[in-house]
């Protein structure tokens, strides 16, 4: 498996075109992308590291060696639970995404479609997954996953839009692979990974064909462009003459870009489904319940770990920290993470083979649907608390800069004193800011999917009949 420093080595060889705030840049050299490769560097270390071994990584049935998680296709319900303790463990050393997240979810998603479609249909879609697969977990490569599509006039399928690229397609089929167009928005981390697993955002219907297929890319393919977001705290990193002084030095916000493909060729040892529309519906299903799990869940909970500890220190440097409402609002954020954790626990205790006789295993998806919902909300509440101890300086305080100012210095020390020193109240209020006024909120409820998505799932899976008998039989109705 690889380094860290190997990572970092194998992102030189690299070259993604990428554009933020309205310039091309370079990944190794922009301070915002450059906090992707240091996530992800980070994601090699833990996976190095002998008490991280059991959550980081598994034994490859396809290698026989060890691998890392973000590679490895669920076995058992151990294996689920271990993937919802690497998200949790991610966030919490991170504060921003495991980049490797997504690509985790599409891969252990297509390992069920594709050995699916090789039973059913006689492909050899499996096959040559498994063939990438090995290809990934020797080489241990960096992959992201894309799903979301920009999607344009949400009333239109995919076909009926005004310019068929706002979905991924196929515009053409050769003997040696295939052509697509279209872009991914969202897309967490791609520019800083290896690899791009590519799946369709919805089920296709008949005569949707082009839009049904899934592939992988390397990082920078001829035709891919990157178009990184550029928010106010990629601005503030740009200015800023030491990174210690943002909200999360090191790893930043969660970064993603627009990737877009532009006639871009994938040969066929790189495609996963091409035409199969009556695939693509299970294949975005099992990406979701394991998904909605991982990053909808358990990342979360990680999150929330670093939301409590930082408001539990503004409470202590602010010396409030006995006051009883401090304490219940303390407890309440608890509640809610152990609530959230206890769904993604719950999500993978309660899996189960999928599909029977593969030797693949999915979460449950009515416990998925559930963590990722509870998330939704309760992320809000947390942040709610955070932002209610940290007090109105989580986002009116003065910059840490001045107390690098002799003019201002001192004037800094004085008035942000309190049950410790002006810098470290600064600096934990910094923190809360990164949460709080931050990109994390909207981050949250969308990542995974909409929620109105999960209540539709859950809904759905929701077997009312029985629920409507067992009332009947108590109140004594008869039909
Ligand atoms: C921080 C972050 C990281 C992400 N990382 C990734 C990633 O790595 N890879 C990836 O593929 N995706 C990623 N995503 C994308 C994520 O999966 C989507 O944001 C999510 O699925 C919602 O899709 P959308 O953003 O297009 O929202 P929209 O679909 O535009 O939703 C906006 C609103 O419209 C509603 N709506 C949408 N369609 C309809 C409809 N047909 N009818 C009625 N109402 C509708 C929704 O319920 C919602 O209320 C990421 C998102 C975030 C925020």
């Amino acid at each position: 498996m690889k380094t860290a420093a190997e990572y970092l080595e194998s992102m030189r060889g690299l070259n993604p075109r990428i554009f933020l705030g309205g310039k091309q840049v370079n990944l190794l050299e922009n301070p915002t992308t450059m906090t992707v490769v240091r996530a992800n560097a980070r994601v090699y270390e833990l996976a190095q590291d002998l008490q991280y071994q059991e959550i980081m990584t598994a034994v490859s049935p396809y290698t026989g060696k060890r691998v890392s998680r973000c590679l490895h296709i669920a076995q058992s319900i151990h294996d689920l639970e271990m993937r919802a303790e690497m998200a949790l463990l991610t966030s919490q050393m991170l504060g921003t995404c495991n980049y490797r997240c997504v690509g985790a979810d599409t891969l252990n998603a297509l390992a069920g479609v594709t050995w699916e479609m090789d039973r059913d249909l006689g492909t050899d879609y499996h096959q040559r997954f498994i063939k990438y697969l090995k290809y990934l977990q020797e080489n241990d490569l960096a992959v992201s996953g894309a799903v979301t599509d920009p999607k344009g006039e949400r009333t239109k399928r995919p076909a009926q839009q005004e310019d068929p690229d706002v979905y991924v397609h196929v515009v053409e089929k050769r003997s040696d692979g295939i052509v697509v167009r279209g872009a991914k928005v969202s897309q967490s981390g791609a520019i800083g990974c290896h690899e791009t697993v590519v799946i369709p955002t919805m089920a296709m219907r008949p005569g949707e064909e082009n839009f049904a297929v899934a592939f992988a890319v390397p990082n920078g393919a001829p035709g891919i462009t990157y178009i990184s977001q550029y928010t106010p705290f990629t601005a503030e990193r740009e200015v800023m003459p030491d990174v210690k002084y943002l909200g999360n030095p090191l790893y930043g916000q969660r970064e993603t870009c627009t990737m877009v493909f532009e006639n871009v060729f994938v040969p066929w040892e790189r495609v996963f489904l091409c035409g199969e529309t009556q695939f693509t519906g299970k294949l975005i299903a099992r990406f979701a319940k394991t998904h909605r799990m991982n990053c909808g869940g358990a990342c979360k909970v990680g999150f929330a770990d670093l939301i409590i500890g930082a408001s539990q220190l503004a409470a202590e440097y602010a010396g409030v920290q006995k006051a009883p409402h401090i304490v219940e609002k303390i407890t309440d954020m608890i509640r809610i993470r152990e609530t959230c954790y206890a769904c993604s626990v719950a999500a993978a205790v309660k899996g189960r083979e999928e599909p029977t006789g593969s030797g693949f295993y999915q979460p449950d998806d009515i416990f998925g649907n559930v963590a990722k919902l509870t998330v939704a909300d309760g992320f809000w509440e947390i942040m709610k608390w955070a932002g209610d101890i940290g007090g109105g300086m989580a986002v009116t305080m003065p910059s840490e800069l001045e107390l690098e100012n002799t003019e201002t210095a001192h004037y800094v020390k004085k008035f942000f004193k309190a049950a410790a020193s002006a810098g470290l109240r600064l600096r934990i209020a910094k923190f809360i800011q990164n949460w709080c006024a931050g990109l994390h909120g909207a981050g949250t409820w969308h990542g995974a999917g909409s929620p109105q998505a999960q209540k539709m799932a859950l809904y759905a899976l929701t077997d009312l009949e029985k629920k409507k008998k067992l009332a009947k039989n108590l109140a004594g109705i008869a039909e």
